[in-house]
């Protein structure tokens, strides 16, 4: 890796193409998970603009040949004169060939409910994914913690990780997260309100803050294992994301990934390494393996302060720990 590292620096320094051939080399790969199904903003949307956001963003994926799994909460299917709509805006993950996941029933957030209401929740969001999992001949086989909070010490944690292998869970960590579902509520009000010049001010930034992220995450991972593993990806089912994914697919092939399926991503020994992360603030796996070495993780990018100031005049959810998410 050394090695490739110092060609690349004299590549660059020598002949742009040949820079780029070095990219191509680095054989970067990610998989794309995405949270919150059927919507993010479920609760403000009616089924109707769920379904086309639905439908935008899984035309993109399948146009592009991304593998994705979706991470549901059933409690978002539940609107009364909508459920039917909505169980069928979420079946279409299935029907376009994705695979799908538990993210908990309420969204209820392990460090703050406790382990046994924790536990009820995740058992609760099982029934319908499970269902339309059976209907095209699949097994419900991924769990991924809301607001990543995977317990606030390290006997809760050991028994709820415990309970998800017992029920036939692979968690599924995650590795870059550029902090989308922030961004997309800002972008869904800009929409709504017909202001073009803030919506794309916020997909400029959306863009560039990605990059900046997986920038930093891949010099993480080189510092902590010395070499960039198989990412995972976490962003969130929203409007944003149906509009503009594909230039976020593109920021990511210009740094040289190709894309790969989660069961691919987690086949890369990263995923087992030391992890006794504990805190009340739900992080990253590249922030768990450097604290579990005693590293405290240092600079990354800074999240633009002005989208935080416009969701939190909107009074949207904000903060990285527990957002009162519906
Ligand atoms: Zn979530």
């Amino acid at each position: 890796m050394k090695l490739l590292l110092v060609l690349a620096a004299i590549s660059v320094a020598l002949c742009p193409i040949a820079a780029a051939q070095i990219v191509e080399k680095l054989d970067r790969q990610v998989a794309v998970t995405i949270d919150d199904l059927p919507a993010g903003m479920s609760d403000r949307l009616p089924a109707s603009a769920i379904t086309d956001m639905t439908s935008k963003l899984l035309a993109t994926l399948r146009d592009q040949k991304i593998p994705v799994v979706g991470f549901v909460n059933e409690k978002k299917l539940f609107k009364l004169g909508e459920v039917d709509e909505r169980i069928k805006a979420l079946k279409m993950w299935l029907d376009y060939g994705f695979e799908l996941g538990n993210h908990t029933y309420s969204h209820s957030s392990l460090n703050q409910v406790g382990l046994k209401a924790w536990e009820d929740d995740v058992i609760q969001g099982e029934n319908v994914t499970r269902l339309l999992l059976g209907q095209h001949n699949m097994k419900l086989r991924y769990f991924r913690h809301p607001y990543l909070d995977t317990g606030r010490d390290l006997s809760t944690r050991r028994q709820a990780e415990e309970f998800l292998v017992d029920r036939g869970y692979r968690i599924a960590p995650i590795t870059l997260d550029g902090w989308d579902w922030m961004y997309a509520g800002v972008y869904e009000d800009a929409k709504k309100r017909g202001d073009t010049a803030l919506q794309q001010e916020l997909v400029k930034s959306y863009l560039s803050y990605h990059d900046a992220v997986f920038a930093y995450s891949e010099k993480l991972a080189v510092q902590i294992m010395g070499y960039e593993p198989k990412q995972i990806l976490l962003l969130h089912a929203s409007q944003l994301e149906a509009d503009h994914i594909g230039e976020l697919l593109d920021v990511l092939r210009k740094r040289g990934y190709r894309f790969i399926t989660l069961a691919d991503a987690l086949s890369d020994s990263a995923y087992s390494l030391p992890d006794t992360y504990v805190g009340e603030e739900g992080t990253g796996w590249l922030d768990h393996w450097v604290i579990s070495l005693g590293k405290p993780p240092r600079g990354a990018p800074v999240f633009p302060q002005w989208v935080i100031d416009r969701s939190k005049a909107m009074q949207l959810p904000t903060g990285t720990v527990t957002p009162n998410m519906p």
